[in-house]
């Protein structure tokens, strides 16, 4: 916490001015009783803020913090949260130092270009980011000890709307600095802090920020500053856009200007782990300071190499950067010199054997300059051995030292509170503190039926409200059309079977395949009896048409009288959405085209809640899938034609047959007691085994802890 912020904040009474430490650390989002306390400040100005504590304290009513000192009962409820936030601040002790290494070591670097913590923090586009943001806030947890860095995209926010004809358009949000939890740093003389990105000319400089997330930092780079050349200005704007120029220049600034920012701050560290290619370039920060500092090329290479960490996430060729050489030699022929290295033997470094000629791959860079590589699941580990074995072309494909370490989701984030106070009822009161411990979910199954149901359809409930609610919004302030209120999701019913499907719309995931055969859907959702409707969100990337085709097919389906309003589509998925998505609706639906979902996390989300999962057999539902904890179809390879017949008919079958009876065979209370079966084996068996603490463990006892014998 700076000086600035806490200048700002000096009306806020001395007896509860901890407030301004807590809204500046991300800890709250993931402990619902310090949400709370700033829900019991004013529950009107939470609610307007959107749940964000900032905003909460810059609106809140004066009055209103001077009375809050002689209310006794917030009064104890903010000593007990304060008394837990610092404790759980206390660096000593934690499963890392007990367990992998002396916590006071130099911190890992943690590189990622986008990071998902909140819907405050607009700086995720999708998958990627949240594992980025669960990574770390894992890590704060475990107290690993890590730093963390990435892009402030300013304008990054791309708010969703849906035109009457179902084309997606774009409205940028520019980020409001002041009221997110996020602070600039300053320098020594209380000037902000800004860092020269070394070695591009003209050059670009970015002003750091910080966001605190429990013991982690985070430093954001922001290159939307005054001394920048106008041009410069917006190239950490938006996430992953513009041409391949401009996608370097971010992936330089976030590689070497990162390092930089590092330095600058006096931030040594250990390890450097990279999450995805993108930031890849702060390998050559690491070799040039050792180079500069007299020693020779290889055994700098050979020092960095063993203390780098390259988790690779993406299953799909044309999803790997790949730089020309023309472009590369722009940017980079005052470097390799530097390095001792000549253009050709610079070149080599990045070259992908499969496709010499096509220019730098920053993975097949990365995947050379780091002694641990690892994919995000089972099958993917697999796909990227395939994919990558020509980098060691003497040893066999089964051989290729990719390793895999599966994703999973932080476990106290995304579990709903109603839902963690149930289990804190029946698992015992410390199952938060050891939820990878396996046996203690076995305890799931002395829940009584009827208060899960109850609670999972109070969920469901929720979830509707809140969908009604934006489509009234929209009915009121935008004057839509009746027909686009009804796509929106206004003849939502509480009582029927509800499937949700809520992800980027990137063409490889399908959204359109239950709309394969309309007319056995239809009868489906018409049914009188036993009917079923399906809500749908996400975001198609501003420059893919073909996504944005599929999501406009959704769209004019939701708006289709013959559907009968079982088919919604909520605009703007972010990471609210996500949260009442996971936890409210019914069943969650994936279908992605085999093997292209590298893991997936949303269906870990919903399955710890007791949604269980309706999913084609890929990524980490292949690990996931027991038989009894959900429903699996379509993992064959089978890349035909065909494909989208067979597996939307495995589909409808599934559906048909046995989830529909499943669900609505209720018993004389009004319970679907087969039905909570699945929901409890879909608790039990995924949830210790896909959360980011087995996953952070992973990394720790497979990565960390060899790397730091290597420092
Ligand atoms: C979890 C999450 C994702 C990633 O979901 P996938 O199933 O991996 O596609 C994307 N966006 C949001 C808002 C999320 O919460």
């Amino acid at each position: 916490m700076t000086d600035q912020i806490q200048d700002k904040f000096k009306y806020i009474p001395d007896r509860i001015s901890g407030l301004v430490e807590l809204a500046y650390n991300l800890w709250w989002s993931w402990h619902p009783e310090a949400r709370m306390l700033f829900k019991m400040l004013d529950r009107a100005t939470w609610k307007i803020s959107i749940h964000n504590p900032v905003k909460t304290l810059h609106e809140v009513d004066k009055k209103i913090l001077n009375e809050t000192v002689r209310d006794q009962k917030f009064l104890r409820h903010y000593d007990a949260v304060m008394a837990r936030f610092k404790s759980d601040m206390i660096t000593n002790g934690g499963w890392f130092s007990h367990n992998i290494s002396d916590p006071n070591i130099l911190p890992i670097a943690y590189f990622s270009a986008e990071y998902g913590l909140h819907h405050s923090l607009p700086f995720y586009a999708g998958g990627l980011g949240f594992l980025a943001g669960d990574f770390i806030k894992e890590c704060s947890d475990l107290k690993v000890p890590l730093v963390a860095v990435g892009f402030m995209y300013p304008g990054g926010y791309l708010k969703q709307r849906i035109k009457p004809d179902g084309w997606q358009v774009s409205e940028s949000e520019i980020l409001d600095r002041e009221n997110a939890p996020i602070y600039r740093i300053f320098d020594s003389k209380g000037n902000r802090l800004v860092v020269k990105v070394p070695f591009i000319d003209p050059p670009i400089y970015v002003e750091v920020w910080k966001v605190q997330v429990g013991k982690v930092s985070l430093y954001l780079m922001d290159t939307d500053i005054d001394v920048n050349d106008p041009w410069n200005r917006d190239i950490s704007d938006r996430l992953y856009s513009g041409g391949q120029e401009l996608r370097l220049r971010q992936e330089i600034i976030l590689g070497i200007g990162g390092a930089q920012v590092l330095n600058t701050l006096g931030i040594k560290h250990s390890v450097l782990h990279l999450n995805e290619g993108h930031p890849a370039f702060a390998i050559l920060e690491r070799i040039r300071e050792r180079v500069e500092s007299g020693m020779k090329y290889q055994d700098a290479l050979d020092q960095v190499k063993a203390t780098t960490v390259f988790t690779t996430h993406t299953p799909v060729p044309a999803g790997h950067d790949v730089f020309p050489f023309p472009l590369m030699e722009k940017y980079f022929s005052a470097y390799w010199p530097v390095l001792g290295l000549d253009r050709d033997t610079f070149f080599n470094l990045g070259i992908n054997p499969e496709a010499p000629n096509a220019g730098f791959n920053m993975t097949a860079f990365a995947l050379r300059m780091s002694s641990y590589h690892n994919g995000v699941s089972k099958k993917h580990g697999e796909v990227a051995k395939r994919m990558w074995k020509s980098l060691w072309p003497d040893i066999p494909e089964e051989k290729t030292p990719i390793d895999y370490i599966t994703n999973g989701i932080h476990v106290p984030t995304w579990i709903e509170p109603k839902v963690q106070f149930l289990f804190n009822k029946y698992l015992g009161y410390n199952w938060l503190a050891d939820h990878d411990d396996r046996d203690i979910w076995k305890l799931i199954y002395d829940i009584p039926d009827e208060e899960l149901w109850n609670i999972h359809s109070w969920l469901k409930m929720k979830l509707i409200i809140n969908i009604r609610e934006r489509a009234r919004r929209r009915w009121h302030n935008d004057k839509a059309d009746t027909q686009i209120i009804i796509a929106s999701g206004v003849l939502l019913d509480p009582n029927i079977l509800t499937l949700g499907f809520a992800r980027r719309f990137a063409t490889y995931k399908r959204a359109t395949l239950i709309l394969h055969n309309i007319e056995r859907l239809r009868n489906m959702l018409n049914d009188l009896r036993r009917p079923v409707q399906i809500i749908f969100a996400g975001k198609a990337h501003p420059d893919d048409n073909p996504g944005k085709q599929l999501l406009q097919q959704i769209f004019n389906a939701a708006k289709d009288p013959s559907f009968g309003g079982r088919i919604v589509f909520v605009e703007d998925y972010d990471e609210q959405l996500a949260q009442y998505l996971v936890h409210g609706v019914d069943i969650w639906l994936n279908n992605p085209l085999p093997p292209l979902e590298a893991s997936g996390t949303s269906g870990m989300k919903a399955s710890l809640n007791g949604v269980p999962q309706l999913s084609i057999l890929d990524g980490w539902w292949l690990e996931g899938f027991n038989g009894k904890n959900g429903w699996g179809f379509g993992g064959s390879a089978d890349n035909s034609e065909n494909r989208n017949v067979a597996d939307s008919d495995a589909l409808y079958t599934l559906l048909e047959n046995e989830i529909i009876p499943t669900y609505y065979r209720v018993d004389d209370a009004g319970v679907p007691r087969d039905w909570v079966k699945v929901m409890k084996e879909a608790i039990e068996s995924t949830s210790p085994l896909f959360s980011a603490r087995r996953m952070v463990k992973e990394y720790a006892i497979k990565f960390y802890q060899n790397a730091l014998k290597s420092v």
